[in-house]
């Protein structure tokens, strides 16, 4: 018997370091994998919902890594693949239903009821991280898993319908990460700094651009250790936690987008340890 186990176990672990590809998890909020040409092809291109999406190199062939919206219908949904050579042709996947909790907060009322000058403040916000979410910059990447940015628990809170004081509000588009005030936030994977600043919402926010439309974001800090054009190394301090902003205590909020959608960080970090 012990025997056996020790055979699953080996095999599982040959399992995950022979492909560095995230599972194919095809949900709102999760992630389609999609192999498109051949490793010897060059890098293909795919575009999804009309936005570029990341393209993984690996040993054998070059795979889709696109990122579903929690608001995409159920059923056959299509991207488009462009090979080198010009050609183009289509690719689809089927998205399967998964059923997202509720869940309902009780926040100081200037996060509900926003004034004038709030909301204006709230639209210029939207924007900036609008353009910092949809961030492009070429890259060859063979590996998207993200080490822990902060140690703590991990809450399943991706997807969450959330109600503010009773009022209905936006999905919740990240993962909570519960820590103590002033513990060290670090880079999950390499990347460059695009924004950093303070925002209504989200509080002291970074924003990480891993490449090719992977976008990480750092929300509610008590600190902000970057500046933007910085480039960090996996490891590399860029805040503390805090509780800035909309929130009901410290955590730190963390975001994963791919293709300008929010995903599951849940999906792409490596186990802890
Ligand atoms: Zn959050």
């Amino acid at each position: 018997m012990i025997r056996i186990c020790l055979a699953i176990f080996v095999c599982s672990a040959i399992a995950v370091t022979a492909s560095a590809a995230p599972a194919h998890t095809p949900r709102p909020g999760g992630l389609a994998v999609v192999p498109v040409a051949d490793a010897s092809a060059a890098q293909p291109t795919v575009i999804f919902g009309g936005k570029q999406a990341l393209v993984l190199r690996q040993p054998k062939e070059w795979v889709a890594i696109i990122g579903i919206p929690l608001d995409q219908p159920l059923g056959v949904a299509l991207g488009t693949l462009r090979h080198s050579d010009y050609k183009s042709s289509t690719i689809s996947f089927d998205v399967e239903s998964h059923a997202y909790r509720e869940q309902r907060l009780t926040v100081s009322k200037s996060y509900v009821d926003l004034t004038e000058e709030q909301l204006s403040r709230v639209g210029r916000e939207r924007k900036t991280i609008d353009t910092a979410l949809r961030n492009w910059r070429d890259t060859e990447l063979a590996d998207i898993s993200m080490s822990e940015p902060v140690s703590g628990k991990r809450s399943s809170s991706f997807g969450l319908r959330r109600f503010f004081n009773d009022q209905p509000r936006s999905p919740h588009k990240g993962m909570d990460i519960a820590a103590v005030e002033g513990s060290p936030i670090v880079a999950p994977a390499d990347g460059i700094v695009t924004v950093t600043g303070d925002f209504y919402f989200n509080g002291n926010t970074v924003f990480v651009d891993h490449g090719q439309g992977l976008v990480t974001m750092y929300c509610h800090l008590s600190e902000i250790d970057v500046e933007a054009g910085q480039r960090l190394t996996t490891g590399a301090q860029l805040g503390k936690v805090g509780a800035t902003g909309r929130v009901t205590g410290p955590h730190l909020h963390f975001g994963t987008y791919l293709n300008g959608t929010a995903v599951d960080p849940a999906l792409l970090l490596l186990p802890a340890d």
